[in-house]
């Protein structure tokens, strides 16, 4: 009886013992807010591309040893990691914020706007921070500071993770975080956490999602190869338009007819159709380019082999022909049900019980699923909205006009904080 009574005991204690932290977190988090906002206005003035954060890896690198961490550099070309040992032994937690920017021309009139230009893609193109990347790496940095403060009363030690390239650099180099796992960064990981700031939901405010939270993101090309013809004569040759046609309506059945949607949404989008050059030649060839969204890696397994059977069916029955290709780019972000059941009263804690909502799957992407391929994870969104706003007015991400409400990063310091405790007391 003992022996079993006994570690549960030990488990509470120490859960207790971390989560009494807290309130030493909140006075921190408080005290380094303006700082925060320095940092983040800073980065949003200075903006760089994937795999060129050189001047923000920088600032990132000397902030960490300047906090008596052990700091390595070009992580996956321009990402920083820095590990800060916590006093007692226990697990190691890895935070996880990215730094790049994107090709927008920032129209939003503040002080500390972009003006950063550049060739993006062979266009001149402005750099703007137009998914808050920066608030991101503003964040993780005041973590950093307000636990370094606390590193002997931790009973473990962080691993703090600053990416390059979440949004990708091209369809065919690997994503910041994708190259970051090759390189080894979750080996000695117990569990990740991270969050992204969004412009749609009310600073003050928390959004999570246990399971499939964000969709898995795949292009899609179909080339439908026929016979050419003369217009005015469609049976000397076979149709690819007729039969592209066909097709793009058939996909429309993998949603309606495949998939289950009461669990999860999927999404099939064609985006291009070219073929032919003139009113009366039929064309030998139709090449169709799309994008596809689906939630955990059964759905995407299921939709990608129903465009394959529904595509080269459809183009035999016509006596066409249609290659499928599907380039994978990133897996659907999945939260640890288990990990996100317990920190749900943690993120009760830092933001209020009725401020924490739970969100409505979202078919963008986000690379930090391929952390959580490797360790369990979970992501949050930390509003960012101006309280009151309509987040249909409010521009979205990616957009020249995106703006993000500066009073929720200090809960963004706090809720990662608290990640940190609260595993930490929860693991031992
Ligand atoms: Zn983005
Ligand atoms: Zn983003």
């Amino acid at each position: 009886m003992k022996k079993i009574i006994l570690p549960l005991l030990l488990i509470s204690a120490s859960a207790i013992g971390q989560s009494k932290l807290r309130p030493e977190i909140d006075k921190r988090a408080v005290a380094i807010e303006s700082k925060v906002i320095t940092w983040r206005r800073d980065f949003h003035q200075h903006p760089e591309l994937g795999n060129q954060e050189v001047r923000t890896a920088k600032i990132v690198a000397d902030h960490l040893r300047a906090l008596g961490m052990e700091v390595t550099e070009q992580v996956a070309v321009t990402g920083v990691v820095g590990v800060l040992k916590g006093g007692k032994p226990g697990p190691m937690v890895a935070l996880r914020a990215d730094m790049d920017a994107l090709p927008v021309t920032e129209r939003v009139d503040l002080p500390f706007k972009s003006t950063v230009t550049t060739t993006f893609a062979g266009q001149q193109t402005g750099v703007m921070h137009a998914c808050g990347h920066d608030s991101h790496t503003a964040i993780l940095m005041g973590v950093a500071e307000v636990l370094a403060g606390m590193k002997n009363q931790l009973e473990g030690s962080i691993k703090f993770i600053f990416q390059p390239a979440e949004e990708g650099v091209s369809d065919v180099d690997m994503a910041g975080a994708e190259l970051m796992v090759k390189e080894g960064v979750m080996k000695d990981v117990d569990a990740v956490f991270g969050l992204h700031i969004w412009a749609q939901i009310e600073a003050g405010k928390i959004g999570y999602r246990p399971g499939p939270t964000m969709a898995a993101v795949d292009i899609l090309g179909i080339n439908v190869l026929g016979t050419q013809a003369h217009g005015a004569s469609p049976w000397s040759g076979v149709d690819p338009v007729v039969t592209s046609a066909q097709i793009v309506t058939g996909l429309q059945t993998i949603l309606s007819r495949s998939v289950n949607v009461t669990q999860n949404p999927a999404v099939v989008s064609v985006g291009a159709i070219h073929g032919g050059i003139r009113h009366n030649i039929i064309p030998e060839k139709v090449e169709m380019i799309g994008t596809i969204r689906t939630f955990g890696d059964d759905q995407q397994a299921l939709v990608h082999r129903r465009i394959n059977e529904i595509a080269t069916n459809i183009a035999e029955s016509a006596g066409a022909k249609a290659e499928v290709t599907i380039t994978k780019l990133y897996p659907s972000t999945v939260n640890d049900e288990a990990l996100t059941a317990k920190m749900i009263p943690t993120l009760d804690a830092a933001a209020g019980k009725e401020n924490v909502v739970l969100m409505d799957p979202m078919t963008g992407s986000e690379d930090f699923s391929f952390f959580q391929r490797e360790k369990p994870g979970v992501f949050i969104f930390l509003g960012g909205m101006k309280p009151g706003a309509d987040p249909l007015k409010t521009p979205s991400h990616h957009t020249p006009d995106f703006y993000l409400d500066e009073s929720g990063f200090k809960l963004g310091v706090r809720v990662m904080s608290y990640f940190v405790v609260d595993y930490m007391g929860m693991k031992r």
